[in-house]
């Protein structure tokens, strides 16, 4: 592969691994989420170079490459094939072959295949080159007006409530932006848990971004729920919390505080006075539950134990 400057000085080819080596190279190739135009040279380029495209949706990205005029082979990677196909893909990487993977849109390997096969192409020594291009939860991070200097993306949560406000549960004393990816007819529940888990705070919903109907709701959580509830949601989305306050010194009582009032009060067992915790704290539960087994000696035999007998097993096991 060639290599140059541009007049800039910036390199103007994919760095290549040492000619060396036997192997071709894994492209992680980066595609529009909706407007074409966000595509990059060099995505275009890598492309129409290699051996062998892996898609996650022939059909779908047939359209894109068709586009550009890119007119490789292609192959399917998906969830449900990535094992069989992971195998194959590898084969050619190490026969030499030069291979690119591409999602549906945006960066693979983010809520999208691709993990697996990275692992174990960076385990057989063969080189994984990213070629970097749009993503949805920075795209909407960009312009959300939501601090840009921290921030965790926590992809989809969890489709059975109970798990989602689990996990809501874990990250309500979040510092950070939240960004979660959530599918359209979800919406509404899922702000309805934010608001009940993690309280009114700032939120935005990005909605088909680049695309001819991109926009952005911005407000409280109630607020932007508000806006959903007078029209069907259409389109892709991702929303953004705005950081939990800080806890003012003293504001919140600890884990053991919590334990101990609730084992006390004898209306809970061992396991639930676990979960009430850990929902309220935002704690790990098999964290809370070993400060509950330390506090059950001292609290006395029976406390929060309405399930002695029936053995507490660690939440989760
Ligand atoms: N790999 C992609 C990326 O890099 O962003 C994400 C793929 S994930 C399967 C799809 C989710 O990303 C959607 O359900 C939505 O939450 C979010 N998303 C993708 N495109 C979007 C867009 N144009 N506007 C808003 N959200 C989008």
């Amino acid at each position: 592969m060639r290599r140059g400057k541009t007049p800039s000085g910036h390199q103007a080819v994919t760095p290549h691994p040492s000619p060396f080596t036997p192997h071709g190279t894994l492209y992680i190739v980066a595609t529009p989420i909706g407007n074409l135009e966000d595509i990059t040279f060099r995505a275009v380029r890598i492309l129409k170079e290699v051996d062998l495209i892996a898609a996650e949706d022939t059909r779908h990205s047939r359209k894109l490459l068709s586009h550009f005029g890119i007119s490789r082979p292609l192959t399917s990677y998906f969830d449900h094939n990535k094992n069989l196909k992971g195998s194959y893909i590898l084969e050619k990487l190490a026969a030499g072959e030069s291979v690119a993977l591409i999602s549906d849109a945006g960066t693979p390997c983010i809520s999208d295949p691709g993990y697996q096969l990275v692992r174990d192409a960076v385990a057989a020594g063969i080189p994984v080159v990213p070629i970097p291009g749009p993503s949805a939860a920075v795209t909407a991070l960009s312009a959300s007006g939501l601090p840009t200097d921290r921030f965790a993306f926590e992809g989809f949560l969890p489709n059975r409530q109970g798990k989602r406000r689990e996990r809501l549960a874990e990250l309500k004393s979040e510092r950070r932006v939240l960004i979660f990816y959530e599918s359209p007819n979800r919406l509404l529940s899922t702000l309805a848990d934010i608001l009940e888990l993690c309280g009114d705070r700032e939120a935005v919903v990005a909605r088909e971004l680049t695309k001819v109907y991109e926009e952005f709701v911005r407000g409280r959580v109630s607020e932007v729920m508000e806006k959903f509830q007078e029209r069907t949601v259409k389109g892709e989305v991702a929303i953004l919390l705005a950081p939990a306050a800080a806890p003012e010194k003293g504001d919140m009582p600890s884990v053991a505080d919590l334990l101990q009032k609730h084992m006390l009060s004898g209306k809970l067992s061992l396991k639930d006075a676990v979960r009430q915790v850990a929902l309220e704290t935002g704690q790990p539960r098999s964290e809370v539950y070993n400060e509950a087994l330390k506090l059950k000696g001292k609290v006395g035999p029976g406390s929060g134990d309405r399930e002695a007998g029936t053995g507490d097993r660690e939440p989760g096991t």
